[in-house]
């Protein structure tokens, strides 16, 4: 769960890269970063927090070059501290290099271990590091050589930028777990993880990265390669059904188009006798809509949600009272009080946060309250670089559908299918990663009973 974005050539890459980060902050808030190159050296500013937070303009300032990659983080691997802030960078014989990393290694730790046992002594604690490491042991004349071979050791999802003297190469892997796309901004190439980041900045998208793409620009000139004849689809329908932006268009269709599709096949699905729909915000919205439509239901908002509460909240006094949900959506009386309610959510995981919507919509006044869900049962853990927690703690690998309606109260809870969700996303079923719902993982994870959260634990000071 992160966001890159990446330019080469034009005057102002850096804060054309802070303005593509601002588009992808939904997709990390814990750490942001920018590199740049001015053809002699690389100029790095990271920070814990927002991008807004980090970027002032003086800070901009001080990351001259016509080329610069950026990345907003969202930890799925190695903790959440300063030091694992990306970009990374690493002095190599092949010069400086910085890279940015959305995804989820699976072999990092044999890699860091075979690694470390030969001298290496790495930095951070994020499976991306493991590549600069590769790189750096095999040199090689072009920098995109060198890069392609550390990635044959490497299995996993990942989206790539790496900034280096003479290029910026994007990366996407054999089975395009992870979007990335590349555009044209005033005839200067650029990357991002999301089309929405180009929407904001006038970029002509192009395309999106085919599945095991290396794209090289260098000197203006860009060329293609591929990293294995073979590929594999398994894009990530996590990515359609919560994670990226609804303006976005990923994997060639734009999210709240899929999200529309999912909320009426849902309603296909599970009709129940009801007097509205209501959305659990945002993440509801599109699917919520589209339900509505199929079924004829009127749309209420019934539910607002601040959008000031980050992830940061700090309850300021235990005996003043224990907040919750409450601080982040607050109903509408008016609008729920005496109907029968069917509330629409994209996805449970953990289940604490349903039973507490559902008990506020009912302290409202909602005469029922039926859940409807926008993809099938979370019962696996995700090993690809979205941040799902072990089997132990997703309800739904523990307890039956009724047992989740129970203890989260709702009078009727039904999940979109697994074979409705992939229809509405398009394209061949069997291109997309349902690890997630399914347990089938497409690249073998070595028996990892959960997603390894912390490679390899250090304190720093200060962090
Ligand atoms: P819970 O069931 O309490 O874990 O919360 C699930 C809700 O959090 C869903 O309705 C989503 O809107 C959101 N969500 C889903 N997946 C994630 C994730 N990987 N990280 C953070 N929030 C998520």
């Amino acid at each position: 769960m992160c966001g890159i974005f990446g330019i080469s050539g034009h005057e102002d890459a850096a804060n054309l890269t802070y303005l593509g980060l601002y588009a992808l902050q939904h997709r990390g808030q814990e750490s942001a970063g920018i590199v740049s190159w001015d053809g002699e050296r690389l100029h790095a500013e990271r920070g814990m927090g927002q991008v807004a937070d980090i970027f002032k303009a003086h800070k901009l300032a001080e990351l001259p070059g016509a080329s610069a990659i950026g990345h907003t983080r969202y930890s799925t691997a190695g903790s959440s501290v300063r030091s694992n802030a990306q970009p990374l960078v690493a002095m190599t014989s092949m010069g400086p290099l910085a890279l940015v990393h959305n995804g989820n290694l699976v072999n990092a730790r044999e890699l860091r271990e075979e690694l470390e046992s030969s001298g290496s002594i790495f930095q951070t604690t994020s499976d991306t590091e493991v590549i600069l490491h590769m790189m750096a042991r095999n040199p090689r004349r072009d920098v995109v050589e060198s890069l392609m071979e550390a990635l044959c050791r490497v299995r996993g999802s990942y989206s790539l930028l790496l900034l280096a003297d003479s290029c910026v190469v994007a990366v996407r892997d054999p089975n395009g777990f992870r979007p990335l796309v590349m555009g044209e901004y005033q005839g200067k190439p650029c990357f991002a993880s999301e089309s929405c980041a180009f929407d904001l900045l006038d970029v002509k998208l192009d395309r999106e990265l085919e599945l095991g793409e290396v794209v090289a620009v260098r000197g203006g000139e860009v060329q293609s390669y591929r990293l294995s004849a073979m590929p594999q689809p398994s894009r990530c329908a996590f990515e359609q059904v919560y994670f990226a932006r609804p303006d976005s268009k990923v994997f060639g269709e734009t999210v709240s188009t899929s999200r529309l599709a999912m909320g009426a096949r849902l309603a296909r699905e599970t009709p129940v006798p009801a007097d509205i729909v209501v959305p659990v915000p945002d993440s509801g919205l599109f699917a919520a809509l589209g339900y509505a439509r199929e079924s004829g239901l009127p749309l209420e908002f019934g539910l607002i949600r601040n959008h000031y509460v980050g992830r940061t909240f700090i309850e300021p006094k235990q005996t003043i009272r224990h907040f919750g949900v409450k601080v982040k959506l607050n109903p509408v009386r008016d609008l729920i009080e005496g109907r029968r309610v069917v509330l629409i959510d994209d996805s449970i995981v953990r289940g604490t946060t349903s039973p507490k919507i559902v008990k506020m919509v009912r302290d409202a006044g909602a005469a029922e309250v039926h859940l409807r869900v926008a993809c099938p049962p979370t019962r696996w853990p995700c090993h690809y670089g979205i941040d799902m927690p072990t089997r132990e703690e997703l309800i739904a690998a523990n307890h039956t559908v009724d047992e989740i309606r129970d203890f989260i109260g709702a009078d009727s809870l039904e999940y979109l299918s697994l074979e409705g969700m992939l229809e509405t996303l398009g394209g061949e079923p069997d291109s997309y990663c349902t690890a997630c719902w399914t347990g089938q993982y497409r690249i073998p994870t070595n028996g990892q009973a959960k997603v390894q959260t912390d490679l390899f634990p250090i304190r720093t000071e200060g962090e």
